[in-house]
């Protein structure tokens, strides 16, 4: 029989396995508060049960986790990398970045990711397999280990698709959100999605209070087509309609994402065209001069180009900012860390 993975377990969850293995109700607070407060590793760590219970616990369960195999800091900015092994040795990675707010990590949601975006590395060899809600939380507590400094939020933008693993990330977020244990608010956690619209309706009647990130990258189908395979099934007026939708039944911004990448989406027309599909939104857009990816042939876009286009949207209402890029001596982008890796690990 497969073990029971405890760290995956909402309280409730909890509650029931004890009664499965013949155990006292309260006994699941008491782990659950192991778990995801002090967050230990091991059952046997957790010193005010029984001897017979741990290994009770230790036959029937099992922690998930996330090892550090190794970690990469900037010298620029402090910005840190892991990467990250997890059951069956899958590796993932994860960035830690600092800001005058607070910590903010950037965790994975799947071994690599199968939704073929062009610009991207984390996609190049497809998808391995979901993570689980633990291994999620298992890299936040992970580096609140490393640094002993408190994780305050949390965006769902490391390799994988979070909607594409949407019953194990709903778990993470209310499991992350839990009083009894990490107590980080929603309006701390971002997910940030390609844009699967049916899921993208499922996420907005769950009444969370996160924020959505949606990864636009074009102004129209034509271009989004080109870079984005995800866009033919999921087209561009259905996927404004499923953000439109989420913004009124949330209440809550949506912030767009827009990669900028030379000769390709960056034209003045190009930001033309978006200002006007975006009309009247309740939205906010990133931008991102794209990380060159040196598997695919793209170039970001000059400063100058972006700082254009970010005025021109400005001034057309929408409010827009360029971001700052971090970490970038570490190769902290999207999935050229683990990709390096195990192409190392393979010699
Ligand atoms: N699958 C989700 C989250 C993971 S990617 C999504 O698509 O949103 C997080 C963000 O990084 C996305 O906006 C993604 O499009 C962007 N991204 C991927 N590769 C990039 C690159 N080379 N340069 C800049 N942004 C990139």
């Amino acid at each position: 029989m497969s073990k029971a993975d405890l760290k995956s377990m909402s309280l409730e969850e909890l509650q029931i396995f004890m009664g499965e293995i013949g155990e006292a109700k309260f006994r699941a607070k008491q782990v659950f508060e192991w778990l995801h407060k002090k967050q230990v590793s091991s059952f046997d760590e957790m010193t005010n049960l029984s001897k017979s219970l741990r290994e009770k616990l230790n036959e029937t369960g099992k922690i998930s986790f996330a090892h550090a195999v190794e970690k990469y800091v900037s010298k620029q900015d402090n910005t840190t990398k892991y990467l990250f092994a997890l059951e069956n040795d899958n590796i993932i990675e994860s960035v830690l970045m600092r800001y005058s707010y607070g910590n903010a990590v950037c965790i994975s949601t799947q071994v690599g990711c199968r939704m073929g975006c062009t610009f991207c590395a984390s996609t190049l060899d497809g998808v391995e397999r979901n993570l689980t809600a633990g291994e999620m939380l298992s890299q936040i507590y992970e580096i609140q280990k490393d640094t002993g400094e408190r994780v305050s939020s949390v965006v769902l933008m490391g390799s994988g698709e979070p909607l594409d693993n949407y019953d194990n990330v709903l778990k993470f977020i209310r499991l992350a959100n839990d009083k009894n244990g990490l107590n980080l608010g929603q309006r701390h956690i971002t997910l940030s999605t390609c844009g699967l619209i049916e899921k993208m309706y499922l996420l907005a009647d769950e009444s969370l209070q996160i924020t959505l990130a949606v990864s636009l990258h074009a102004p129209n189908d034509e271009i989004r087509n080109r870079i984005m395979p995800i866009s033919k099934k999921n087209d561009y007026e259905r996927l404004i309609e499923a953000c439109k939708y989420y913004s009124d039944t949330t209440k809550r911004r949506i912030t767009f994402e827009y990669a900028m990448i030379s000769g390709v989406n960056d034209s003045i027309d190009c930001a033309r065209e978006l200002s006007e599909r975006l009309r009247n939104m309740l939205c906010h857009i990133n931008l991102i001069p794209v990380n060159d990816v040196k598997e695919r042939n793209y170039k970001k876009s000059s400063s100058e180009t972006v700082e254009s286009f970010a005025e021109f949207l400005n001034s057309r209402g929408i409010e827009t900012t360029v971001r700052r890029k971090l970490g970038s001596d570490i190769n902290a982008a999207c999935g050229q860390l683990r990709k390096g890796y195990l192409e190392k690990r393979q010699k």
